[in-house]
């Protein structure tokens, strides 16, 4: 497999906060070129099947996938997991466990945000769930650009929903260890998505790096929708360094939100290891009949 491989490893569906169905993220990947591809729903496997059964239906290479929310030094990571056991039970109950405090999360951001002049968006957000075990923060910022508050969810995560802002409600997420350990238990690889996101201090970052490896985690996200060209070149440096794999994923959300298109990513640096390679035994073949 080699490392121009067009593979797309990171993106959600109505499962989660994309607004496609599995099905059609599928074709969607498919018509763009990709040629290995990866649902990784926030929190939850409920989507895989249908999405292994679209890609192998389309003639596309699939590989199982979640992304997995952390909290970590005080602020939240998320860890994406591939080509895990998609039935596995400790997974399942893990993830159970992850989604289990958003409803009450989801309640206590509505109220905060009723608090600063915004009411009614628990009933509002609810509105676009796909799965009421995911409501995230991605369908609040939908239903306040629908109500005009703002004009779109990137305004709504600066003003109202990122860390500081008053709609946001500190949670306590998985452990980087357990959710390392609920990937690699079930025969996956855990990557760490979207490095350049987290803020943290240096030290801070090479602490999650160092822990990160030491729980036997395997990869990083070097290319994504999120990363300048710059940060492209820093985490390809970091891969280098702690000896990780790379991966490459749009994270795409929705055709109206997402600035890059399903499969339409630089490509990896040549010197790395595509995560993929490691993986070749968990690929599920596409067939087209
Ligand atoms: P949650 O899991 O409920 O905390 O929601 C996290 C999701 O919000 C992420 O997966 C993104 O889809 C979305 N998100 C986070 N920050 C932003 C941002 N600045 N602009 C748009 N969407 C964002
Ligand atoms: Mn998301
Ligand atoms: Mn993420
Ligand atoms: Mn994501």
């Amino acid at each position: 497999m080699s490392i121009l491989l067009n593979a797309d490893l990171h993106c959600h569906s109505v499962v989660s906060d994309g607004t496609l169905t599995p099905e059609a993220l599928a074709e969607r990947a498919k018509a763009h070129g990709v040629e290995l591809w990866a649902l990784t729903d926030h929190d939850e496997v409920g989507g895989q099947q249908r999405a292994a059964v679209a890609a192998r239906d389309l003639g596309l290479d699939y590989l199982s996938g979640v992304e997995i929310s952390v909290s970590f030094a005080g602020r939240t990571v998320h860890i994406v997991g591939l080509g895990f056991d998609a039935d596995n039970q400790s997974l399942k109950q893990g993830l159970l466990a992850t989604r289990g405090g958003r409803g009450q999360r989801a309640r206590d951001m509505a109220e905060e945000l009723a608090r600063v002049g915004v009411p009614g968006t628990y009933e509002g957000a609810l509105k676009y769930v796909g799965n009421p075990e995911l409501i995230s923060r991605t369908h609040f910022a939908r239903c306040m650009v629908e109500r005009g508050v703002c004009k779109d969810t990137n305004e709504v995560f600066r003003k109202y929903l990122a860390e500081g802002k008053p709609g946001f409600v500190p949670h306590r997420w998985a452990t980087l260890r357990d959710a390392v350990h609920w990937i690699t238990q079930a025969g996956g690889a855990a990557v760490i998505a979207h490095p350049a996101r987290y803020d943290f201090t240096p030290n801070e970052e090479y602490a999650l790096f160092t822990e990160f490896k030491a729980h036997g985690g395997i990869g990083v996200e070097v290319v994504t929708s999120s990363h300048s060209a710059a940060e492209c070149v820093r985490y390809a440096d970091m891969a280098r360094e702690f000896g990780l794999a790379a991966s490459r994923g749009s994270d795409f959300h929705s055709p109206d939100e997402s600035r890059i298109e399903l499969g339409q990513l630089p490509d990896l640096p040549g010197d790395l290891t595509p995560v993929w390679t490691l993986l070749t035994d968990r690929i599920q073949h596409g067939t087209v009949l």
